[in-house]
């Protein structure tokens, strides 16, 4: 098994709060990992180091051999169009329609022509099962389908790893399903994706791992089966009686 991202020792502090403890942990190519634990744990803090959103204190991240705590500017560039992120809110550009707003970053980044880039940007969409809102504009969409195109925008960078942090957690609850049925889509096509979710019976169904976080520490890491059914830790055990 090949380890795409390497996760050694890794401590992230703000000021003096200490935020990642030591956490190691490796993400395989093409397995699904979901990351649950309580509020205020790190996962957020975690997640974005892994792209380096936020620099890590200590210890070292390595995503296909390269070491992210040495990275400068260029390869930062090239690192992002190889890890896609969904946020919880999706962050659409609201001046731009559907279809705009995912061919942006093919176009602007990786200089693909603007037909290229069309054309690619319809098949996400049809992807997703939006192909008949490419013209429209995000706030004329609804929370579900504007994390849908969210998707479909990171998608259309062709990343080799997919970043998920909470992405249904901001919609109403009728629309978490569509959203849900996307991303276990986008795992059964073999995507390597790292998701932090408070959806339980979704991480039990498409992780190959779950790894539950809390304190600033991977408390346990193990599948589904032997996370939701049977936890080791004190921590985790009274974690999951309060969400289950
Ligand atoms: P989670 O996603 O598990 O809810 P976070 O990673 O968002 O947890 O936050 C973990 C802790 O780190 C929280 O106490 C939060 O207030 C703190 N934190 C996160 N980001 C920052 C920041 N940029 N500056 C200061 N503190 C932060
Ligand atoms: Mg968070």
């Amino acid at each position: 098994m090949t380890a795409m991202i390497k996760v050694e020792h890794l401590k992230k502090s703000f000021g003096k709060k200490e935020v990642l403890k030591d956490i190691s942990a490796n993400v395989d190519k093409g397995k699904v990992i979901s990351i649950i634990g309580p509020s205020g744990s790190g996962k957020s803090t975690f997640l974005r180091c892994l792209n380096v959103l936020e620099k890590p204190s200590s210890g070292k991240i390595v995503f296909d051999g390269q070491d992210l705590t040495h990275i400068n500017e260029k390869e930062l560039d090239v690192l992002r169009e190889r890890m896609g992120m969904v946020f919880q809110s999706f962050n659409l550009f609201p001046n731009m329609n559907v279809v705009e707003n995912i061919k942006l970053a093919p176009m602007k980044v990786k200089g693909v022509s603007e037909d290229e880039a069309e054309k690619q940007a319809l098949e996400l969409l049809a992807k997703v099962g939006l192909k008949d809102r490419a013209e429209q504009y995000p706030s004329s969409l609804s929370g579900g389908q504007q994390q849908r195109v969210a998707i479909a925008r990171a998608l259309a960078m062709d990343p080799e790893v997919m970043l998920f942090d909470e992405p249904t957690s901001a919609l109403d609850p009728e629309m978490v399903g569509e959203v849900l049925k996307t991303m276990q889509d986008l795992a059964d096509s073999g995507m390597t994706m790292v998701i932090v979710t408070h959806e339980m019976g979704f991480a039990r169904e498409v992780s190959d791992e779950v790894w539950f976080m809390a304190d600033g520490y991977l408390q346990e890491q193990g599948s589904p089966e032997q996370i939701f059914e049977n936890p080791q830790s004190p921590r985790a055990q009274d974690f999951l009686s309060k969400v289950l």
